[in-house]
């Protein structure tokens, strides 16, 4: 596990026993255009945007996104598909758990501490992604070292 994705994890979680006290304010969407998610589960991912390298801990980028279609989901081992790859699917808003009137989930991942360091600018979902949408670009340097983050049992 990545350090940002070790501090979303813990910092979401008390967040949740929290009961929410300390952020009462609900977030505020910027953006009414349909927006993509950058963490999207297979289930409902279209696209596959970047791959998750295990040896340095950070995603790469794929020039162009790579759809997925119902057939590769069969054959796939979902799991680790999910954990190897970044996928990506239309932002389903309230209807996602993480969904706070904007992303709680990305909202954590701007929140996390990283040195600061070059990110690719080639992220081919940059310009229609929620969570740089909502909290701006210093946001592709935390998510260019996560994966598709599981918060566990805490959220059903
Ligand atoms: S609310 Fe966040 S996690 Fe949920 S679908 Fe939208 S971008 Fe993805």
């Amino acid at each position: 596990m990545t350090s940002v994705e070790q501090q979303v994890i813990n910092n979401y979680q008390s967040w949740l026993r929290l009961g929410h006290k300390h952020h009462p304010r609900r977030l505020k969407v910027r953006s009414r255009r349909p927006l993509v998610c950058p963490s999207a589960s297979i289930e409902l991912a279209d696209s596959v945007f970047a791959k998750f390298d295990e040896v340095t801990e950070s995603v790469v980028y794929f020039e162009d996104s790579i759809t997925i279609s119902e057939i590769v989901k069969d054959v796939v081992d979902r799991e680790r598909f999910q954990i190897d790859n970044r996928l990506t699917g239309q932002c389903i808003t309230r209807l996602c758990v993480h969904w706070d009137n904007g992303c709680r989930l990305g909202w954590f991942v701007s929140k996390t501490s990283l040195e600061p360091e070059e990110v690719s600018t080639v992220c081919t979902i940059k310009d229609s992604c929620r969570w740089r949408a909502e909290n701006g670009s210093s946001i592709c340097a935390p998510c260019s070292r996560v994966r598709n983050i599981k918060l566990g049992e805490s959220l059903t």
